[in-house]
């Protein structure tokens, strides 16, 4: 492998948050979304975090991916202290430090797949790598789909596009949103090896959010919430071991 993806300096974490609280309403109305997290991403391992419809999931990924402010508590990608940020300074973090996967792709329909892949850099002014490029589109097996629209396209290859788009900017991190909710149980596979390879091959650092305990065995480790709340956590995890944990935090 010749390009790895950014180096992280020596155990720095890829991103770290400390006593998020994200509140919403107040008195009788309050939801506490998040009640006090805290938890490192290190540079190079898989995350894949769990929890009911309700216990947090999105607002804390919202939250450690700049698209969402915390009420109160710290975010930071590698050095940079995220929370008190400017939107203008926040939107360029993002850009240049995160690469995002969605359920629903998220890709332009009207560009083709490798208008779709560098369209980031495009805004960002930056030149892609081409020999980078070639081979994360060669390794997501895209080579011959480069100058399809998304519609000509099927779910899997759709969403392999989008995370050739995420990983051909090398993020600091990678966010994926129920990244295989819309995909069968193939192409879920292949996006989920595809992830897992970029972190074992490239050290690329990734965060998933799933419900689906089989996407989350493809993690070094599963984070569980609950209410706002970190519950639990597994190194390593079989499908078993997750829903075993599940099952004891009250079945998930
Ligand atoms: P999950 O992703 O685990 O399903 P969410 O992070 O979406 O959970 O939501 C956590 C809690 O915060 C839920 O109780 C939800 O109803 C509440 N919540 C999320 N967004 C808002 C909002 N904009 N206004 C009020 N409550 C919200």
């Amino acid at each position: 492998m010749t390009e790895p993806a950014r180096p992280a300096a020596g155990d720095r974490p890829a991103a770290t948050a400390r006593e998020l609280f994200k509140i919403y309403g107040s008195g009788d109305t309050e939801v506490r979304a998040l009640n006090g997290i805290s938890v490192d991403f290190h540079p190079g391992q898989f995350t894949a975090i769990m929890g009911p419809s309700g216990s947090g999931k999105s607002t804390l990924m919202h939250c450690l991916a700049g698209l969402d402010r915390p009420s109160s508590g710290s975010v930071r990608i590698g050095d940079t202290e995220i929370t008190e940020m400017k939107d203008k300074k926040l939107t360029a973090l993002r850009r240049d430090e995160i690469g995002f996967v969605f359920q629903s792709f998220n890709l332009v329909p009207t560009l083709t797949a490798r208008e779709n892949i560098t369209l980031p850099a495009g805004i960002a002014g930056r030149k892609v790598d081409s020999a980078w490029f070639d081979e994360v589109v060669e390794r997501l097996g895209l080579g011959d789909r480069l100058d399809h629209v998304p519609s000509e396209l099927s779910g899997g290859q759709q969403q392999r596009v989008a995370c050739a788009r995420a990983l051909v900017g090398r993020p600091q991190i990678l966010f994926g949103d129920e990244p295989t909710g819309n995909l069968d149980s193939n192409r879920s596979a292949e996006v989920l090896s595809i992830l897992r390879n970029s972190v074992h091959e490239y050290g690329q650092t990734v965060v998933i959010v799933t419900h689906d305990p089989r996407a989350a065995s493809y993690a070094d480790r599963v984070l569980f919430l609950a209410d706002g709340v970190l519950r639990d956590e597994l190194e390593a995890p079989s499908v078993d071991a997750i829903l075993e944990t599940m099952q004891s935090l009250g079945g998930m």
